[in-house]
């Protein structure tokens, strides 16, 4: 794949209008392919390798939650980049999931092609899906470059979204202290 990547990058560049064999493009598409590939490692990865085991017996049953998570995808319309930070609660049903596989897990769909409300709702279903909770929240807020450099450019406009699953759909006050916890920052 990565052989076929770089000639396609090549290509991209001679119809840019670029010059492919310039100092400062000789090695470009070799490196573009490379960078595609790392950004698109969620692909590559299965949820079994994130986990990894780290699921443990818990009789704790208060909220567990996540806050900033640093978060970079490929908006999945354009091929540019959104960045912004998730936030990912649950309420464990005798099962947690060690803290550092929740970030673990939000990479693993980040890094594809995404649109944000999909994105949410995966990381959402696969946290429900792993831990059996009573309920999942994500909220994801994130600039998307695609608005920022080119159509609208609309540079300070960032998109919100958020996934409420099981006891969080159904209980205000479930909801209230996530959405507290997450604007206390
Ligand atoms: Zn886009």
């Amino acid at each position: 794949m990565a052989e076929a990547l770089t000639q396609t990058y090549l290509s991209i560049l001679e119809q840019l209008g670029e010059d492919p064999q310039r100092e400062g493009l000789r090695d470009t598409p070799k490196r573009a392919a490379k960078a595609m590939q790392y950004l698109t490692r969620g692909y590559q990865t299965s949820l079994e390798e994130v986990v990894n085991g780290a699921i443990f017996s818990s009789d704790n049953d208060e909220m567990v939650i996540v806050k900033n998570i640093e978060l970079y995808s490929l908006c999945e319309h354009h091929l540019l980049p959104f960045i912004g930070q998730a936030h990912v609660a649950y309420l464990p049903n005798g099962k947690v999931l060690g803290l550092s596989k929740i970030a673990r897990i939000v990479d693993l769909f980040a890094r594809r092609l995404q649109i944000q409300e999909n994105l949410t709702k995966q990381i959402a279903d696969c946290i429900q899906e792993v831990t059996g909770a009573r309920g999942v929240a994500v909220s994801i807020e994130a600039k998307h470059l695609c608005m920022m450099m080119r159509g609208v450019e609309k540079q300070n406009s960032s998109m919100s979204t958020s996934v409420m699953l099981g006891t969080f759909r159904t209980s205000e006050a479930a909801r209230n202290e996530f959405l507290q916890l997450i604007r206390g920052n």
